[in-house]
C-alpha cells in the first residue's frame, strides 16, 4: 500500500527534528451522533497512518460534550469502523472523562478575569456580535466582579437557571477581526441526560474550549482537523495559554474529501435514516463506512483511495468512480470468477443429448492459479443474459448470439441459434441452438470464429440467485438547485432474479466474486445458503469485450 506523505508529515518530521516534540501523538475526535462517512475516513486514516509512519501512537477520543443528539449506540459503531478499517488506538477516551478539569480551568478563567457570566440569550449574543464588516459590542454582563462571576457561574453548574438563561463566556474582543474571538461561549446550560454523565451536569462546555483543553491533557502534539476550523485556531491557541496547560498541542488543518453523487454530512445521513429513504446506515447505497463495508468494499479499496486523494489545505471533491477503481484493483486477483446470469433467458441445445451433464474443468481466476479450479457444468438446457441475444444481428459492431449467427460460450462450446418460441404476450422465451462437439473449450478448434463470446450458467444445477444492483444515491448537476431528497436517484438500488453457476454450497456473507463481463459482487448479510442474495459492489471498467 501507497505510504503516506504530505504537507502535515513534514511539519511533524520538522517538529521531531527540531526537539519541538519528543513524539507524535494524534487524534480522531468523533461526535457520537453518527456512523462514520468515507470523509470521515481521510481524518482517520490521517491520523493514524502519520502517527505509525513517525513511530507515533493515535487515540480514539469521543467528542462527546453535547448530549442533545449523543448516543452509545453510534460509540460501539464508530469503535468497529475504526477496527475494520485496521487501525488500533493507543487509548480510547470520552471528552466527558475531563468535565471535571474543564469545569475547573474554567473557574481559572474567571478568577484570571478572562471569562464572565453572560446573561443575553442567543439572539441578543449573535447581534452584538457583529458581522464581518461591523465590531461587535461589549456585552452589558461584561465588567461583572470576579467574586460575582463564580457565583454565578457555581449557580449554573447548579442547576439553579434555565436552559438559555445565562452562559459562560470568554473575556477577549469584541472588536477582532475573528468573530469567533468575539467573546466566545465557553459553558452553556442542558437539562440532558449525558449517555456517560448522566445528570451529573446541566452544564456542558462547547467544543472550542473543551477540545484544546483535551488535548492539552492527553498531550495530543498535532491536532488534525478539517478546513472550517482554521479561523478557530486563534481561539484554540488562546484557550490553551489562558489556561495554562503545561503542553502545548498544535492544531493543523486539511481540506475535507468530498465525493461526487453522494451526501457526505452526518445531518443529510441522519435524515436519509430517519425518513426511511435508505434502509438503514448500512443501506449499501450510503458513504457510511458500514454502508460500503456491507455492499462489499475493502478496507484496502478505501484506504488506497483516500490516500490517492491527496491531502492538502484545500477541500476537494472526487469523483465516485475513483473508489470504484480501487475495488477493481483491490479485487482483480484476490476474487473467483464466476459466471452469473442475471436476466436470464432460456436455451435450449437441440442437438445435445437430453439427460446428460458434462463438466471443464476451469481456473477460478486466470490471472492467480492459487485460487484453484472448478468444474463447470453444461447440457442441453442452459440460461444466456436476455441481452446476449437479438433476432437479428443489428451490425458488424455487435459479437453477441442472433439468430443464424454462432458465437463461444465459455468453457464450453460454439453454439449457434436457429429458432425462437414466443409466450402468448410475444415476449421470447427460448433459444433453440445448435452446438458442434469439435469446439469444446480448450480443443484447440480454429476453422471459425465465433461472432464473440458470451457466458452461461447450465439451467439443472444453477442456484437461483437475487442480485441488487445500485446506482449513486443522488444525482448530481451543477445546474440542479433542489434539495439533496429531490434529487435522489430513483434507481438507486434495483433487483434482479436470476442464476449463478453451482460452485458450492455454502456461501459466507461478504464473500466476493467477480461475476465474468459484468462485475465484482459480495454476498449480503441477509443472503442464506437457500435464498443468495448478492450486491454488485461495482461494475467491470470495460463490461463487453
Ligand atoms: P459532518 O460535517 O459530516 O456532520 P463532522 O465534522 O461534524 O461531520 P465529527 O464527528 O466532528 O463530524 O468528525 C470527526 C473528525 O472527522 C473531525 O476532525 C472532522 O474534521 C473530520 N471529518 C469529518 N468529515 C470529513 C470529511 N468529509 N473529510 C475530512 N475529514 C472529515
Ligand atoms: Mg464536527
Amino acid at each position: 500500500m501507497e505510504e503516506i506523505s504530505n504537507f502535515i508529515k513534514t511539519i511533524m518530521i520538522n517538529d521531531l527534528e527540531s526537539g519541538k516534540c519528543k513524539s507524535i501523538l494524534t487524534r480522531f475526535p468523533p461526535e457520537p451522533n453518527a456512523y462514520l462517512h468515507i470523509g470521515h475516513a481521510r481524518a482517520i486514516i490521517t491520523n493514524f497512518e502519520l502517527a505509525e509512519s513517525l513511530n507515533g501512537k493515535t487515540n480514539l477520543r469521543f467528542d462527546d460534550t453535547n448530549p442533545a443528539k449523543e448516543d452509545v449506540e453510534f460509540v460501539e459503531a464508530i469503535k468497529n469502523d475504526i477496527e475494520w478499517l485496521g487501525y488500533h488506538p493507543a487509548k480510547i477516551l470520552f471528552g466527558s472523562d475531563y468535565f471535571d478539569q474543564t469545569y475547573d480551568l474554567a473557574i481559572k478563567l474567571i478568577k484570571k478575569g478572562l471569562a464572565y457570566v453572560c446573561d443575553l440569550n442567543q439572539e441578543e449574543i449573535s447581534k452584538y456580535r457583529g458581522d464581518f464588516n461591523n465590531p461587535g459590542i461589549d456585552s452589558p454582563y461584561r465588567n461583572r466582579s470576579i467574586e460575582e462571576n463564580l457565583e454565578l457561574f457555581k449557580n449554573m453548574r447548579e442547576g439553579k437557571y434555565q436552559e438559555g438563561e445565562k452562559v459562560l463566556r470568554a473575556k477577549i474582543d469584541m472588536t477582532s477581526p475573528n468573530i469567533n474571538m468575539r467573546d466566545p461561549v465557553l459553558y452553556r446550560i442542558l437539562y440532558i441526560n449525558h449517555h456517560r454523565t448522566g445528570n451529573k451536569w446541566c452544564i456542558y462546555p462547547m467544543y472550542d474550549f473543551a477540545h484544546p483543553i483535551q488535548d492539552a491533557i492527553e498531550g495530543i502534539t498535532h491536532s488534525l482537523c478539517s478546513l472550517e476550523y482554521d479561523n478557530h485556531r486563534p481561539l484554540y491557541d488562546w484557550v490553551v495559554e489562558k489556561c495554562e496547560m503545561p503542553h502545548i498541542p498544535q492544531q493543523i488543518e486539511f481540506g475535507r474529501l468530498n465525493i461526487t453523487d453522494t451526501i457526505m454530512s452526518k445531518r443529510y445521513l441522519r435524515e436519509l435514516v430517519n425518513t426511511n429513504k435508505v434502509t438503514g446506515y448500512d443501506d449499501p447505497r450510503m458513504p457510511t463506512l458500514v454502508g460500503l463495508a456491507r455492499r462489499g468494499y475493502t478496507p484496502d479499496s478505501i484506504k488506497n483511495f483516500v490516500k490517492a486523494s491527496g491531502l492538502s489545505r484545500i477541500n476537494s471533491t472526487i469523483e465516485g468512480n475513483m473508489l470504484e477503481h480501487f475495488l477493481r484493483e483491490d479485487l482483480k486477483l484476490k476474487s473467483s470468477r464466476l459466471m452469473a446470469v442475471l436476466d436470464p433467458l432460456k436455451v435450449v441445445i437441440t442437438n445435445y443429448e437430453d439427460d446428460k451433464i458434462e463438466y471443464v474443468e476451469a481456473l477460478n481466476n486466470s490471472e492467480n492459479e492459487d485460487l484453484g479450479s472448478r468444474k463447470i457444468a453444461f447440457s442441453k438446457n442452459i440460461y444466456i443474459e436476455r441481452s446476449d441475444f437479438e433476432l437479428e444481428k443489428p451490425n458488424k459492431h455487435y459479437k453477441r448470439l442472433a439468430l443464424g449467427v454462432e458465437v463461444r460460450l465459455f468453457h464450453a462450446y460454439f453454439i449457434k441459434a436457429n429458432d425462437v418460441v414466443y409466450d402468448k404476450d410475444g415476449q421470447i422465451i427460448e433459444v433453440h441452438c445448435t452446438y458442434d462437439p469439435l469446439t469444446k473449450s480448450g480443443s484447440g478448434f480454429n476453422e471459425r470464429k465465433p461472432n464473440g463470446t458470451i457466458h452461461f450458467v447450465e439451467a439443472t444445477t444453477a442456484i437461483p440467485t437475487t442480485f441488487n444492483l445500485f446506482e449513486t444515491l443522488v444525482i448530481d448537476n451543477p445546474e440542479d438547485k433542489r434539495s439533496f431528497i429531490e434529487r435522489l436517484n430513483p434507481n438507486s438500488w434495483m433487483v434482479k432474479k436470476g442464476y449463478i453457476e453451482k460452485v458450492k454450497d455454502h456461501f459466507d456473507v461478504l464473500e466476493k466474486f467477480q461475476f465474468i463481463r459484468d462485475g465484482y459482487y459480495a454476498v449480503d448479510k441477509n443472503s442464506k445458503d437457500d435464498d443468495l442474495i448478492f450486491n454488485r459492489i461495482v461494475s467491470l471498467k470495460s463490461s463487453v469485450k
